[in-house]
């Protein structure tokens, strides 16, 4: 049964990236659970972003070098195949990513390891059929459905749009940037709770030897010095949340999964064991901060006063937890990391998420930034009326079929285009849903008058070289007829789960 109805979790000590101790700690965890790999076993870790400006973001080399030397230590001979793959941050390569958190030299020297860069690969369909899905079918990379044996190796972080990513929130990362960002907004919950459809790991182990507080992007390191390992996604990230003082029966994206079956929260049912307790688990996480902070509280005190009206959909939320606001809290981070003066030398500004109701405070040559297709509002700015209209469209009307990405190069020209048209204007306004981080970061930077995050460097060199090399591999594979996109129903490996509502593979 996948996910497993017999949840377990093991807690274990280790307090160094040492390959050889991992390797150890997770083959003996494997041996616990009495898990052997099988067929095309597929190693998921988290690199939403790598390299010396995102050190604490990703799941770190060592960790999945010692989880996947363990995977061939419990391996009797049925592993046809043993790949590491992901989708980083969205506009980024995740060759980028890889080659920034070292997974290159890394998977060199498990050796015969397969690495899938997922938006490279053909997006294959999945077919919903239960109860309060957002749609009737998603599109993942072709390596996930087909896996067999998933393994699941998130980094133990807070999060400011889901409070925490354990493993049920790094299935964001199965899928490319034109399916991820479809109801990447206030639906953000639902939408990892649809995902859990596609795939179920059938082990997890988590990096929370340094773990990430108050962030996903840029978060603070916090030494917790754990290896954490479970059967299911939900009993998994129950007792993860535990561990920092959370009830996951009261994390969204959480609580979905487990109301539609995938398991439970309920800690009394969840078998823990390990070498540390949950209690000294929790004794060693005590202060750990999470995300989930209200973009107006988020900026206080800062040079950016934030205002946030709710989202469409009014009577489900009255904030959009998913999208524009949770990106301009990892936007400001960033830029925060880059520049040490970024408060000091930040020019005032106002920012309005959403249908906001209410007096905008911008004095003379204060600049007015409207955030997200859902931003409207009515009022005076600088003597002038102002009415700003909502843009947003219906989810309804965005087909996975449709959808396209946008070339990161091509976002940032449109945020340029568009602060520069506003120059004499009293406000300006970002159009997307979501509006990304990466735009946001850009907008906060030419809005604030700081340095630009253009600016040639080292790193950006080497995302222009990585950006040219996945088009020209898309580009190749299309030219000899592989299609991007493959409609109609996917085949499936033994990973794909079994719970109420799920499809028969092949359906
Ligand atoms: S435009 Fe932004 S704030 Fe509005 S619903 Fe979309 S993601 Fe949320």
């Amino acid at each position: 049964m996948k996910p497993s109805t017999e949840p377990k979790v093991i807690i274990r000590h280790c307090d160094a990236y040492d390959a050889a101790r991992i390797r150890q700690i997770v083959k003996e965890g494997l041996e616990e659970l009495d898990l052997r790999p099988s067929g095309r076993t597929l190693v998921k870790p988290n690199l939403v972003a790598s390299g010396p400006d995102f050190p604490h973001a990703y799941t770190r080399p060592e960790f999945t070098e010692g989880v996947l030397m363990a995977l061939k230590d419990r391996d009797d001979g049925g592993v046809t195949e043993l790949a590491v793959g992901e989708r980083c941050g969205i506009t980024i390569p995740t060759r980028h990513s890889f080659e920034g958190a070292g997974y290159g030299p890394m998977v060199k020297r498990v050796g015969d390891v397969k690495h899938y860069f997922f938006e490279e690969e053909p997006q294959v369909e999945i077919p919903l059929t239960h109860e309060g899905r957002l749609r009737d079918y998603l599109f993942t990379p072709e390596p996930v459905a087909k896996a067999d044996f998933f393994v699941n190796c998130p980094k133990f972080k807070a999060h400011p749009w889901t409070t925490v990513t354990f493993s049920t929130k790094a299935y964001i990362g199965i899928q490319d940037d034109r399916h991820r960002l479809i109801d990447h907004d206030h639906k953000l919950n639902e939408k990892i709770a649809d995902l859990q459809y596609i795939v179920q790991p059938q082990f997890i182990a988590i990096d929370a030897i340094t773990a990430g507080e108050g962030r996903m992007l840029t978060p603070i390191p916090f030494d917790l010095n754990l290896v954490i390992m479970g059967n299911n996604s939900v009993a998994f990230d129950a007792v993860c949340s535990a561990i920092i003082g959370l009830d996951a029966s009261q994390i969204e994206h959480i609580k979905l999964t487990a109301d539609r079956g995938f398991g439970t929260t309920d800690l009394s049912q969840i078998q823990i064991s390990g070498d540390v307790t949950l209690e000294q688990a929790q004794a060693r996480a005590k202060g750990f901060r999470t995300g989930l902070i209200r973009v107006e509280k988020y900026f206080e005190g800062t040079a950016i006063s934030a205002y946030a009206g709710p989202p469409p959909d009014a009577e489900h939320s009255d904030y959009c937890w998913g999208g524009c606001p949770g990106a301009i809290e990892e936007a400001i981070e960033i830029l925060r990391q880059t520049d040490e003066q970024c408060d000091e030398n930040m020019k005032r500004m106002h920012v309005v998420f959403g249908a906001y109701r209410g007096p905008i405070d911008a004095k003379e040559g204060e600049r007015v930034v409207f955030i997200g297709d859902c931003a409207n509002w009515d009022g005076q700015l600088g003597g002038d009326t102002v009415s700003v209209k909502s843009l947003y469209r219906d989810r309804k009307t965005k087909d996975p079929y449709e959808a396209t990405d946008e070339f990161i190069g091509s976002k940032m020209s449109k945020v340029q285009k568009v602060i520069k048209e506003a120059d004499k204007e009293p406000y300006l306004r970002l159009q997307g849903c979501p509006v990304s981080v990466a735009e946001q970061v850009l907008a906060l930077s030419i809005v604030g008058g700081l340095k630009s995050p253009l600016s040639p460097t080292p790193e950006s060199r080497r995302l222009g070289k990585n950006i040219l090399k996945w088009k020209g591999k898309v580009a190749l594979k299309s030219l000899v007829g592989h299609k991007y996109q493959v409609h109609g129903s996917a085949e499936r490996g033994e990973a794909a789960p079994e719970v109420p509502g799920s499809p028969t593979p092949g359906e």
